[in-house]
């Protein structure tokens, strides 16, 4: 389903991820039930965001006969950010085995809420045809911008945003700074708070999913 107001936001309409996706955001889920939502929700959100990818024809022999068939012809990266975006790495695997991973470490300053990039192996020129940015919150929008500009100057052709939860204020600055760009999600909330938190949310995903949010 495309999202309200904006052009290339695709928020998932599918009942199976509403379902779940009230599970995640229950603050009484604890981090193993977490982690498996997060899974479960980023296989049906990177399902959809892969429907476009490229196939090519091959021939395969059934055990009856010679029969045609597709494999996948685009080279997939899946670019987690970490540290919150690992847990949805997994389940993108199960749905595209061949697919390469590239982390990138991007933090939020606290205090000025831009991304600050701290880890980043990727070689020289791109190797992958479309790159899908593994996030679960999509805030501001600063890491997100920053890691799409990371990839486009690496000359990843094509460019998605994958988000289990979206922010009007991030998909604003996103599609401002890269409107072909696609974001795909499966919830547009309402704003973020002072703090930068998305509202209603899930609190913080990484805490959430790693147990660390204890003090
Ligand atoms: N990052 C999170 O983990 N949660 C938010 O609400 C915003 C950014």
């Amino acid at each position: 389903m495309a999202g309200a107001d904006f052009a290339n936001l695709h928020v998932s309409a599918h009942p199976a991820v509403q379902h779940k996706l009230a599970l995640l955001r229950d603050q009484s889920t604890e981090p193993p039930k977490f982690r498996q939502l997060v899974r479960e929700i980023s296989w049906l959100v990177g399902y959809e965001a892969l429907a476009d990818a490229r196939t090519r024809p091959v021939s395969v022999r059934t055990p009856l006969e010679q029969t045609d068939g597709l494999e996948l012809a685009d080279r997939i990266g899946l670019v987690p950010i970490l540290r919150a975006g690992l847990g949805m790495v997994g389940a993108l695997l199960e749905l595209m085995p061949t697919a390469q991973v590239w982390h990138l470490g991007l933090f939020r300053d606290e205090r000025t809420l831009q991304p600050v990039e701290y880890y980043n192996k990727l070689p020289d020129s791109a190797t992958v045809d479309v790159c899908l940015i593994l996030d679960p919150m999509l805030a501001t929008g600063g890491s997100a911008t920053a890691a799409i500009e990371v990839l486009k100057k690496w000359g990843a052709a094509r460019v998605k945003l994958l988000n289990l939860i979206a922010a009007p204020e991030g998909v604003r600055a996103v599609q401002q700074a890269h409107p072909d760009v696609p974001i795909y999600t499966a919830a547009l909330d309402r704003q973020l708070n002072e703090r930068g938190y998305i509202m209603p949310g899930l609190g913080d995903a990484g805490d959430r999913q790693f147990g660390t949010g204890g003090g």
